[in-house]
């Protein structure tokens, strides 16, 4: 084998085995790019656009290596349908023909293909092109992720939780299922910064974020940093009785911590106090109402003593 062939690919940013879809009526044209990539890439293989835009609907592939010419439906037509479609519209699309003129090129590129290579394939031209483009796709994608994390903590950020909030809300108005939202604050923490600096602030907010995130055990529960030392956990389809119990188990997590708060009035080490409201999200109801309900049952909590469970009157709800 060349040995620039067996090239380690970027380490950290790619996935192992990037998963390749060759599109081409004929199987010929298939095996001759199936040989280059399937040393190191997972390699999938459609005849026809048909079956190409149903094997990126059910299971997306990385990349796309696609055949301009082909029977009933062009390749110029289902890269226009993949990047249609949200699902879909992200693939990155390198079109593979045997035309080599600028008009088709263009064409191809105006049709949302990233990247043009003209068939006899040249082994080491389609690698390092594939490559790029899914170097690329993978900053992008990491790029996208990051914007909707918390650089501290690691768990969702406040932008990432506005937008679950309102999507949560429509999904459960649509099938009548409660929202629950906790609103959870650490106790006295400018005395813990005052007492030991603000970087020990830091981890304890760190502990405090993992410490919360490991109680949520069900695939559609959200934790967020909501603000400085405010977390929030968006839990859909919970009854008001398994929400003030899930509150009191992240009550008990933050405490288990045993990060020692010597200045706090409520105990010898770090604590929160946490706001519960649940509502089944309808049309006289909006979701700004239930933050403002967690948010007084969080106050609840504050002025009752701090560490503790606050939760909203029914009025609130
Ligand atoms: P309470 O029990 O009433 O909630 O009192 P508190 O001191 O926790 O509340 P307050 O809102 O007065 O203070 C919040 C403090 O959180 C002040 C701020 O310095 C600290 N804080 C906010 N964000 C960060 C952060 O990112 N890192 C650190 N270390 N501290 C932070
Ligand atoms: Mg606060
Ligand atoms: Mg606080």
């Amino acid at each position: 084998m060349n040995p620039s062939l067996a090239e380690p690919l970027v380490p950290g940013i790619l996935p192992l085995r990037p998963r390749l879809l060759i599109v081409d009526d004929q199987p010929i044209n298939i095996q001759a790019l199936y040989q280059v990539f399937q040393a190191d890439h997972e390699v999938f293989m459609a005849t026809s656009g048909e079956q190409a835009l149903d094997f990126c609907r059910r299971d997306p592939p990385d990349l796309i290596l696609l055949d301009v010419m082909m029977p009933e439906m062009d390749g110029l037509e289902v890269c226009r349908r993949l990047k249609a479609e949200s699902a879909t519209a992200d693939i990155p699309v390198i079109f593979v023909t045997a035309q080599e003129d600028p008009a088709d090129e263009t064409r191809a590129l105006e049709a949302g293909g990233v990247d043009f290579i003209v068939k006899p394939v040249n082994r080491a031209v389609v690698r390092a092109r594939v490559r790029t483009h899914l170097t690329l796709k993978a900053q992008a994608d990491l790029l996208r992720s990051l914007a909707f994390i918390d650089g501290l903590t690691g768990v969702a950020n406040r932008r990432r939780f506005d937008e679950t909030l309102q999507a949560e809300w429509r999904h459960c108005r649509r099938g009548a299922g409660p929202l629950t939202l906790i609103m959870i604050d650490i106790d006295h923490f400018k005395r813990y910064n005052d007492q030991y600096g603000h970087q020990a602030g830091d981890a304890c907010l760190q502990q405090v974020a993992a410490a919360i995130k490991q109680c949520l055990g069900r695939s559609h529960d959200l934790v967020a940093r909501y603000g400085g030392e405010e977390f929030v956990c968006l839990l859909p389809d919970c009854s008001p009785v398994g929400a003030a119990r899930k509150a009191e188990v992240l009550r008990q997590a933050v405490a288990a911590l045993n990060i020692p708060h010597a200045t706090s009035s409520v105990a010898t080490t770090v604590t929160v106090s946490l706001g519960v409201a649940t509502c089944m999200p309808d049309a006289n109801a909006s979701a700004d109402q239930l933050l403002a309900a967690a948010d007084a049952a969080l106050y609840a909590a504050k002025t009752g003593g701090r560490n503790r469970v606050g939760e909203a009157r029914p009025d609130q709800r």
